[in-house]
C-alpha cells in the first residue's frame, strides 16, 4: 500500500509513524500533511521516504523552506489549497485521515473523490458531514476503513458482513466517572486532559472527558454501518480492553479485546485484508476485572445530545460538532467552565432553526459556520476549532 497521511504529526499519525517504522518493506508514503509542526514534519519525510510534505499553515511552510534550502528532501507545499491539489494528485492507495476536527473533511472528501481508500482516524468528519462522505465514497466506489478504536473492532467483528441487531460501544468514562454534576463545576483544564488509558491530543481528550467523544462516536457508528440509532448502544467499562462488541441476529456476541494501543486500529487500517505481526505485549488475563456500567446520561449531557442531534439528522450534527470544538478551546483557553462545554452546545442546538438538508458541501460550511459564529458570540471567543 502507498498512502498520504493527513495529522501525521498528531497523536494518531505517530502511531502510523510506528507501524511504519516495523513494515517498511510493506508501506510506501506519497505525502505527508501536518498543520505547522514543520521540523518534525519535515524530519518524518525523510525517514518516511516521502515525495512530499505539506503545512496547511503557508507562513510554516515559507519558514521551514528557508531554513532547509539547498538540502536533499521531500518537496514541501503550503496552505490549504497546495495541500488539498496535493492530495487530490496524489500517487497513493490509501489516505489516513489523522487531521483533528473539521479541518479534516476538506481532504477527506479529496481522497474519497478520487476514490483512495481512507483509513479514518477523524470522526468529526463523518458527524459533521456524514451523509455527504458516505454518498461521496459510494459514488467513487472508495472504502472507509474506521481508525477508531471502537469502529476498527466493531468492524473487525462484522468480519465476512453477517446479519447482527446491535452495535455495542464501549466508554470508558473518561476521568471523571462516577463524579456528579456538582462536583464537575470546578475542574481544571489539567485535570480533564488526563485520561486514564488512551494518549490522545487535546481536543479528543476533552471530548473523552465530557462524553462528548462517545457521542461522536455513536454518530460515526451510524454512518459507518449504516445503522439506525436505536441499534446503537454504549456501555461504560472503564478498563478500556475490550474496544466495542457486536452483537449478531441469533445473539451471539463478538468483542474485540487487548491493551488499549492506538497502533493496533492503525495497523489493523493498513494491513486489511491481512494481518501483520505488531510488537504489542500479549494482555494478561489472569487476575484481570472487566467491569460493565449505564452511562451518567444526567451528568454527561453531551452524549444524550450528540445522539439526540443525529436522530433529528439534517444539519444539527454539523452544529452540535462545530459548537462542541469552539466550546472545547474556550474551555482549552480557560475562558469557559468545563460544565460550559454542555451547556454551550445545547443552547447553541436549542437555537438553530436551519433544520435543512445535507446537499451539498456549502451546506455543510454554511451551518458549521452558523455554529461556531453563533457560539463566538455567545462566549466571546474566536470561532476557531482547537488546535
Ligand atoms: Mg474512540
Amino acid at each position: 500500500m502507498r498512502m498520504v497521511v493527513l495529522g501525521a504529526t498528531g497523536s494518531v499519525g505517530q502511531s502510523a509513524y510506528s507501524v511504519f517504522e516495523q513494515h517498511a518493506d510493506r508501506v510506501a508514503v506519497d505525502g505527508l500533511v501536518a498543520r505547522q509542526d514543520a521540523e518534525r514534519l519535515w524530519e518524518m519525510g525523510i525517514r518516511m521516504g516521502a515525495r512530499w510534505i505539506a503545512l496547511t499553515d503557508a507562513d510554516a511552510a515559507r519558514r521551514l523552506s528557508q531554513k532547509v534550502a539547498g538540502k536533499p528532501g521531500p518537496e514541501i507545499l503550503g496552505g490549504w489549497s497546495e495541500t488539498l491539489d496535493a492530495v487530490r494528485g496524489a500517487d497513493a492507495t490509501h489516505v489516513l485521515a489523522a487531521m483533528s476536527g473539521f479541518a479534516g473533511l476538506a481532504p477527506t472528501m479529496a481522497a474519497l473523490e478520487r476514490g483512495m481508500t481512507v483509513m479514518l482516524a477523524n470522526k468529526e468528519t463523518l458527524v459533521a458531514a456524514g451523509d455527504l462522505v458516505t454518498r461521496t465514497a459510494d459514488r467513487a466506489g472508495a472504502r472507509i476503513i474506521p481508525v477508531d478504536s471502537e469502529h476498527s473492532a466493531i468492524f473487525q467483528c462484522l468480519g465476512s458482513g453477517e446479519p447482527f441487531r446491535r452495535i455495542i460501544l464501549t466508554c470508558s468514562g473518561g476521568p471523571f466517572r462516577g463524579r456528579t454534576r456538582n462536583e464537575l463545576q470546578h475542574v481544571t483544564v489539567e485535570e480533564a486532559l488526563k485520561h486514564p488509558n488512551w494518549s490522545m491530543g487535546p481536543k479528543i481528550t476533552i471530548d473523552s472527558a465530557t462524553l462528548m467523544n462517545k457521542g461522536l462516536e455513536v454518530i460515526e457508528a451510524h454512518h459507518l454501518f449504516r445503522v439506525s440509532y436505536d441499534v446503537i448502544d454504549v456501555v461504560v467499562h472503564p478498563q478500556s480492553v475490550i474496544h466495542s462488541m457486536v452483537e449478531f441476529v441469533d445473539g451471539a456476541t463478538m468483542a474485540q479485546c487487548g491493551f488499549p494501543d492506538m497502533r493496533v486500529p492503525v495497523q489493523v487500517a493498513m494491513s486489511w485484508p491481512e494481518r501483520w505481526p505488531l510488537d504489542v505485549p500479549a494482555f494478561l488475563w489472569p487476575g484481570q476485572q472487566l467491569e460493565f456500567a449505564e452511562p451518567d446520561l444526567d451528568t454527561f449531557r453531551l452524549l444524550a445530545l450528540a445522539r439526540q442531534a443525529g436522530e433529528q439528522g439534517g444539519l444539527y450534527p454539523t452544529v452540535l460538532n462545530a459548537a462542541n470544538e469552539v466550546a472545547v478551546q474556550a474551555f482549552l483557553e480557560r475562558r469557559i467552565s468545563f460544565l460550559d462545554i454542555a451547556q454551550t452546545v445545547e443552547d447553541t442546538l436549542a437555537d438553530y432553526a436551519g433544520v435543512g438538508t445535507m446537499a451539498s458541501l456549502d451546506d455543510v460550511l454554511e451551518a458549521d459556520r452558523w455554529g461556531r459564529q453563533r457560539v463566538a458570540a455567545r462566549i466571546g471567543t474566536s470561532a476557531k476549532g482547537p488546535k
